[in-house]
């Protein structure tokens, strides 16, 4: 294996998706393409969840399909494993078939990939980079550390401290493989904008949960709002309300404040406006009994009571 061109395409790859990123793009299909040396190469297969170009000895990304979440299931956990880390199938059940050989190169060589996971039919989050840490031969699947720390720490699971580590370790995978899909959902349906004041730059908006992860919030997009970071941190920290009607509070302190322009125009002209944008399907806008919990949640903290 040629280590030095696999570590140089991974490099490029992933150059590629953070500029594509930072340039707002919010997902990717699989005709994601970026250049190597002149080359065109695919960043993930046309058919297959298991990618290698045909350049490199070892895989380049791994792709998961798209599950529709439900009330039973709100997040399909059956890809992390009871250490916390994620978990990844083999393709069909023959250790030796030449796409779970290029994964199993990838592991040997401890080389990043790049797990592709569809937040709808055909459209993609890329979470990178991730390594594959382990192999379990019996259950047909590779087990996958979601960032470098997890790597190392994976290297030694038994000493002292575990639970911590442990914890440490659900927590980041459940993040990075459900949170990006839903900002990618939330965002797609908002049409890249803030939904309090039309902001439109990806990089500088989130996915805001109505009803939060810890209250049982699904991670759907009615469950959502497309929020820029300043109107997202408003209204979690208490500043901004919105009604089940879709109309924008502002608290009444912070209403009758005076400061620069920011306050003013950011915040507080805002003040009895409705949400500037919705999703167009009416079964993506905002959940009206999640937004009428949320919104008494801001009355009684505000205090306007
Ligand atoms: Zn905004």
């Amino acid at each position: 294996m040629d280590l030095a061109l696999e570590l140089a395409v991974r490099a490029e790859a992933m150059r590629h998706l953070k500029s594509r990123l930072e340039h707002d793009a919010i997902y990717f299909t699989r005709n994601e393409q970026f250049e190597y040396h002149g080359d065109r190469l695919r960043l993930m297969g046309a058919q297959t969840g298991i990618w290698k170009p045909r350049q490199l000895s070892a895989a380049l990304s791994i792709s998961t399909t798209f599950t529709p979440p439900s009330r039973e299931r709100p997040y399909d956990d059956a890809d992390i494993g009871p250490d916390g880390l994620g978990r990844y199938k083999w393709r069909g059940t023959d250790p030796e078939q030449a796409d779970n050989r290029a994964l199993r190169a990838a592991m040997t060589h401890k080389l990043p990939l790049i797990w592709f996971r569809a937040f709808d039919r055909g459209r993609y989050v890329a979470i990178y980079p991730v390594y594959l840490v382990r192999e379990e031969a019996e259950q047909h699947q590779f087990v996958v550390a979601v960032d470098a720390v997890q790597q190392l720490d994976s290297i030694d699971m038994t000493y002292p401290g575990i639970d911590i580590q442990l914890a440490y370790a659900s927590r980041e995978t459940r993040q990075r493989l459900h949170q990006a899909p839903f900002r990618a959902a939330v965002l797609d349906a908002y049409t890249c904008k803030c939904a309090v004041c039309r902001f439109g730059h990806a990089s500088l908006l989130d996915a805001a949960h109505i009803t939060p992860d810890a209250e049982g919030g699904l991670p759907t997009v009615a469950n959502g709002l497309s929020l820029c970071k300043m109107h997202h941190g408003a209204y979690d920290s208490g500043l901004i309300g919105i009604t089940p009607d879709l109309t924008i509070e502002i608290n009444h302190d912070v209403l009758n404040e005076i400061d620069g322009p920011m306050l003013r125009h950011g915040i507080q002209e805002f003040h009895g406006r409705s949400l500037m944008v919705l999703p167009k399907h009416k079964a993506q806008r905002p959940d009206r009994d999640a937004l009428d919990l949320r919104y008494q949640q801001f009355l009684s903290s505000s205090s306007t009571r």
